[in-house]
């Protein structure tokens, strides 16, 4: 019948108290290493459609450098991403040697900085050469770090001079919220521990700070970033839970409503009171008033090298991201936004299993977002 409203075909997402027992199948210890990792089949990488993969869709040449350096990690936070990546190429190691001729390869293609990513990237035994050698093929050197050896003040610094930022990741404004995410005891002390000796080391360092939310500290996270301003980030990325690896494990229990989206995110810009705030992984129209926050706006495009699963064989070799839409989709209701060529809409995970009719598209008079 005309004029009816039409009934949603998918639930809306929604928090559940059961959602909390994904928390509870283990105890908190100070090593996690009684907790197993989730493994899952790799897919066979795809292959460049060019030789030349470093040149983008318009002649630009690929600047930024994500290398993951270790397979390892003393935590197991329980929305990992590279959870099942970590399960199954943990037997091969990433030799200084490979480490040494990626750097060399890229810097003469062009890229001017390096982000080590791992795994925990400051548990390579070659972590502050891997940075000095950057450093000297003229990269900007970046980590993304749950704290561990820099929460070692010796190696703090050792390691400060030669990295230009450090991205410390941070899921709580306090132990019991934090480690119940990253499901190690003495996890929140060691990252507070790691960011104040980096400081300690260089006052002025670029000190940033990533918090991945989920449905279950959703909640803490403006206490999140005002806790991490306080400890001097100068930026603070939001991530949404990627439903990838353990966070596509285990989706339904962690994946953030687009309701929680549009209730939280405004709240938490005004508790930075220093730091600049980006949200990554969120639709752009639920970030309203703060929706040139969108890390969609803001993002570089990367060649990420890690090991990849080929026909018979491991290789360590690039995939090269020019869009930030990665495991992103536009929905039904952003088909008449105007903003729909800028904003990378919603996890496809999230399309697959709920309603997205809470999105609110822009209209024509507002396409440019300034
Ligand atoms: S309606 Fe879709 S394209 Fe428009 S801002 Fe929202 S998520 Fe993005």
């Amino acid at each position: 019948m005309s004029g009816e409203t039409p009934v949603p075909t998918k639930p809306r997402a929604e928090v559940r108290p059961e959602d909390a027992r994904v928390l509870e199948a283990y105890e908190l210890r100070p090593r996690a290493g009684h907790i197993p990792r989730a493994t899952s089949k790799m897919p066979v990488a795809e292959e460049p459609g060019t030789d030349t993969p470093w040149i983008g869709p318009h002649g630009e040449v690929m600047e930024r450098l994500e290398l993951h350096l270790t397979y390892h990690c003393p935590e197991r936070c329980v929305f990992c991403s590279e959870e099942h990546r970590m399960a199954a190429y943990h037997p091969f190691s990433v030799t200084w040697g490979r480490v040494a001729k990626v750097l060399r390869l890229h810097a003469s293609r062009g890229v001017k900085s390096v982000h080590f990513t791992g795994g925990e990237p400051t548990i390579h035994p070659q972590f502050i050469e891997a940075c000095t050698l950057a450093r000297k093929l003229g990269m900007r050197t970046s980590i993304g770090t749950i704290g561990t050896r820099l929460a070692d003040l010796d190696f703090a610094r050792r390691a400060v001079p030669v990295l230009s930022e450090a991205l410390f990741s941070l899921h709580g404004p306090n132990p019991e919220v934090n480690d119940r995410m990253t499901r190690r005891q003495g996890s929140f002390a060691q990252t507070v521990a790691a960011m104040r000796n980096t400081l300690e080391v260089d006052p002025d360092f670029d000190l940033f700070v990533n918090t991945v939310v989920t449905k279950l500290n959703v909640d803490a996270l403006p206490d999140t970033v005002a806790l991490a301003d306080e400890l001097g980030a100068k930026l603070i990325i939001v991530s949404n839970t990627t439903p990838e690896g353990g966070g596509l494990d285990k989706y339904a229990e962690l994946g953030l409503p687009l309701s929680k989206i549009a209730e939280i995110m405004p709240q938490v810009p005004p508790r930075a009171k220093r730091a600049i705030v980006r949200f990554f992984g969120m639709p752009m129209c639920l970030l309203r008033p703060y929706d040139l926050f969108s890390n969609d706006l803001h993002w570089d495009p990367r060649v990420t090298v890690e090991w990849a699963s080929k026909p018979g064989k491991v290789v360590f070799e690039g995939q090269y991201n020019w869009e930030p839409n990665r495991k992103r989709q536009l929905v039904e209701p952003c088909r008449r936004c105007s903003r729909n060529g800028i904003c990378m809409g919603v996890y496809d995970r999230y399309a697959e299993l709920y309603d997205t009719s809470e999105l609110r598209p822009y209209g024509q008079g507002e396409a440019d977002p300034g």
